[in-house]
């Protein structure tokens, strides 16, 4: 493509009423985080890295990060076990690599691109990914590689609520237990090829088997070059629905919009179709950067055409 208008990363942390994060520390520690990641994607870039390359560094780092709803700090299902889902897709082609309900990996972000580029499947889920997450080499990590305090008692909170819940849940009472998020990370390259990522530990307490939108293509993650690179958080069941990813592609395909227009049109079609709780980080082809969430807040940040790194709920 040659296009020469720069680089564009965005990332996101997961939405909700985030009102733990009352105290500066806190705050300051997820915005760190956020910014840590951005600053590794810049370098990517600077590097001349792909979008893709940009996306999965991202994403692992955040998988790493305890302080997210991902990888080692994945929340836990009914069964006080975590299931991991997570997708990544290149605009170039269209092709992509997701994975539902895994456990026993680091970075199921990492395991999504195997699936992407070391096979002739899109999605591969439970026991068959971790079978292939063997054949790829990928090492398996012990289960209490992923039991942190937090996550435990946060379980036991929805147990005695008898409930299943956002990370970042939205109402008043639950707000004290809600202390993490989904993860997501899209980028365009100064090649002009998108991008998107999602990496999520689910909702807490839920199902066994349960899949939300983080690894369908088209609700919790798409790129597309002719149109954007989209990354979703939320409750699942909502942006599967609504196809909240694609819709926005669809927007900008089809109606022309830019990724503020085409985001608040998304946004407004998940509150009005079906109340939906979430956001999105959205990137267009021209790498303007965009963000809309129906919950009180998001934790993002971004960084648009080579500019300076913002971050915030
Ligand atoms: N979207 C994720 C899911 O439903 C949860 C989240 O974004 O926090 O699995």
């Amino acid at each position: 493509m040659n296009d020469t208008g720069g680089y564009s990363l965005m990332v996101h942390g997961g939405a909700g009423a985030l009102d733990n994060v009352k105290d500066e520390k806190t705050a300051l520690r997820y915005l760190e985080s956020v910014r840590r990641v951005l600053e590794h994607g810049r370098d990517v870039m600077e590097l001349g890295g792909s979008a893709l390359q940009a996306v999965e560094a991202c994403a692992s780092l955040l998988e790493d990060d305890p302080a997210f709803n991902a990888g080692c700090g994945s929340v836990l299902n009914e069964s006080g076990k975590v299931e991991m889902d997570a997708a990544i897709m290149d605009g170039r082609d269209l092709s992509a690599g997701s994975v539902a309900a895994v456990d026993n990996i680091a970075n199921p972000i990492q395991l999504a691109r195997f699936v992407m580029t070391e096979s002739e499947h899109v999605m591969l889920i439970s026991e068959g990914a971790m079978r292939f997450a063997d054949h790829c080499g990928m090492e398996r990590v012990p289960e209490d590689y992923f039991y942190t305090p937090d996550r435990v008692e946060q379980l036991r909170q929805a147990r005695l609520k008898r409930k299943i819940m956002l990370d970042h849940d939205d109402t008043e009472e639950d707000a004290e237990d809600q202390k993490y998020g989904t993860i997501g990370a899209i980028a365009r390259d100064t090649e002009g090829n998108l991008a998107a990522a999602t990496s999520t530990g689910g909702i807490v307490n839920k199902r066994m088997g349960r899949v939300g939108d983080s690894p369908i293509i088209g609700a919790g993650v798409y790129a597309d070059n002719e149109t954007c690179a989209v990354s979703a958080t939320g409750f699942g069941e909502d942006f599967m629905r609504c196809v909240l990813s694609k819709t926005i592609s669809d927007l900008m395909y089809m109606k022309g919009m830019d990724a503020k227009r085409a985001t608040e049109a998304g946004i407004e079609y998940l509150a009005r179709k079906v109340k939906g709780r979430g956001g999105v980080i959205v990137i267009d082809k021209h790498g303007n950067c965009s963000s809309g969430f129906t919950t009180k807040k998001m934790i993002h940040g971004w960084i648009e055409k080579n500019g300076e790194t913002f971050c915030r709920f």
